[in-house]
């Protein structure tokens, strides 16, 4: 097939097929059980890059979760723009990314100041609060008003290029400009909260990015790849670059623990973690704990050294061991420095 299919013959029965396998398999995450646009932008945040497992937690209903923890402590805008950035810095603690976090903060204070802490209406409105891309504005409209927004996630991109074929790469404007045309062309005008979350759902489901279920596949008659699994196509993925960190855990007379505050500007700005040093600086020091751990493209080894003669630095304190819980703190180091005190 040309890369430039037009969209499906029969539009109306691809809507009607996937909304009636989604009315009968939809799972029923909290985020679908409301209409709060606040909890859906909420949830749209976190869902960006953190799957929905560890949103949800181990419970499928939710519970001890992240995302309801997080509702819990801020149900509302004017709630979470209350909250220092520390609070909040440690409501998201695991879920990685904290300049989403940050981001949501700077969403929840416009709301709160510039719409008197009513979450607004229009999507021109919706869409110029920081931090709201293209996606969540289209997503928030669509799950929380019903309006018939095209929205494109991984999810959703997936879908479509194996759905027409699609032969070219998809991370390029022309690329990206053939989803969102496509997104728009199939868009029903009514139950478009439903529809969206079926293709979503689709691209989660029957077709995984590994794996696709083909032969259970709900708009299989649909579908016009015959090598699902070579698409979508991509720039090839990044390599994963291979660093090494060196920390200290120093522990005073008091029994405190010497803490870094990654500084503004940093992808973990207001986060505390075990002073990092330059390897030359450790040499002569007892290994403590080696331990790796995954960030964006890196895999990290970091090795953490022990010592009672550290200098502490302008970005550093100390901390008591009964406070280290309520700090915010990169998950790799908190569960270094749990490792290190057992
Ligand atoms: S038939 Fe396979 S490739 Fe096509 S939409 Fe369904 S799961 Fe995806």
């Amino acid at each position: 097939m040309p890369a430039n299919k037009s969209p499906l013959t029969s539009t109306a029965s691809f809507q009607k097929t996937l909304i009636e396998w989604f009315t009968k398999e939809a799972k029923s995450y909290p985020w679908r059980l409301t209409q709060d646009p606040w909890a859906i932008l909420v949830s749209e945040i976190m869902l960006q890059q953190t799957q929905v497992k560890t949103v949800l937690g181990s419970d499928p209903s939710g519970k001890g979760g992240h995302y309801l923890r997080f509702m819990a402590l801020y149900p509302t805008p004017s709630s979470m723009a209350a909250a220092d950035e520390q609070e909040i810095l440690k409501a998201w603690e695991g879920l990685g990314y904290y300049r989403r976090a940050r981001n949501l903060h700077a969403a929840a204070r416009a709301i709160t100041h510039d719409h008197a802490g009513i979450f607004p209406r229009s999507f021109e409105e919706i869409g110029s609060l920081p931090g709201i891309g293209p996606y969540t504005v289209g997503a928030v409209c669509s799950f929380a008003y019903d309006e018939p927004r095209p929205i494109v996630d991984a999810n959703v991109a997936r879908v479509f290029s194996r759905l027409f074929d699609y032969q070219e790469r998809i991370d390029t404007t022309a690329g990206t400009k053939q989803l969102w045309q496509w997104a728009s062309d199939l868009l029903p005008k009514k139950n478009a909260r439903q529809y969206n979350s079926a293709l979503m759902e689709l691209g989660q489901s029957y077709c995984a990015n590994k794996s696709p279920d083909c032969p259970n596949c709900p708009v299989r008659k649909f579908c016009q790849t015959t090598d699902p699994a070579s698409l979508p196509i991509k720039k090839s993925a990044t390599k994963i670059s291979r660093i090494e960190e060196f920390a200290l855990y120093t522990r005073d007379s008091h029994g405190r623990i010497l803490l870094q505050q990654q500084e503004t500007g940093k992808r973990r700005a207001g986060m505390w973690s075990l002073p990092r040093r330059p390897q030359e600086q450790t040499l002569d020091l007892p290994l403590c704990l080696k331990t790796t751990y995954h960030i964006t493209r890196y895999h990290v080894t970091l090795s953490i050294f022990s010592t009672e003669t550290a200098q502490r630095e302008e970005n550093e304190q100390w901390h008591r061991i009964e406070d280290l819980e309520s700090l915010p703190m990169p998950s790799p180091d908190r569960r270094a420095l749990e490792s290190i005190l057992d």
